[in-house]
């Protein structure tokens, strides 16, 4: 499990370890290996579970959970839904991260679709943003999930992903 390129504040949660190792794990497993992800305690994430900020010169990405994910503030509100299970069910825990590396690795087809909603007159950018986002996150979601279940499962899963490629 590659930690080199994990950076962000020496926080001693364990959850927040916990998040970097699924990060270390699925880094490697996307071929993300040479990127730089920090992940970190979030702020100001309003009602989402977790945010993933990107770059588009560098293969670096900063992964921001809620406190509560971490077991840090309040508890987390009762209508989040998937997210809210995620503060106490391991497996969702790792599927929000791993659904943010996906996010990640989208980041030249969210710039392209940006690109075009500034084109848009007025009345299609509000429709064409939420149509991009909606299709984004269905997508996102049922691959995060697919993935930490044939990892999980007990034949075929588990293991190190390509130990020796790059
Ligand atoms: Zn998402």
């Amino acid at each position: 499990m590659s930690q080199r390129w994990i950076t962000g504040p020496d926080v001693p949660l364990p959850r927040l370890t916990q998040a970097r190792e699924f990060v270390a794990y699925w880094g490697d497993a996307l071929g993300m290996r040479n990127w730089r992800i920090s992940v970190e305690v979030g702020r100001d994430l309003d009602g989402a579970t977790a945010r993933c900020g990107v770059s588009f010169n560098y293969d670096d990405a900063c992964i921001e959970l809620q406190p509560w994910l971490l077991g840090l503030g309040a508890p987390p509100p009762r209508d989040v839904g998937a997210g809210y299970s995620a503060a106490t069910d391991e497996e969702a825990f790792e599927a929000t991260i791993v659904h943010e590396l996906l996010h990640a690795l989208m980041r030249r087809r969210d710039r392209a679709a940006a690109r075009i909603r500034e084109q848009l007159p007025d009345l299609l950018r509000s429709a064409y943003e939420q149509l991009h986002a909606d299709a984004n996150e269905e997508i996102v979601d049922a691959l995060a999930w697919l993935l930490v279940r044939l990892r999980r499962a007990p034949e075929g899963g588990g293991g190190t992903p390509n130990p020796d490629g790059g």
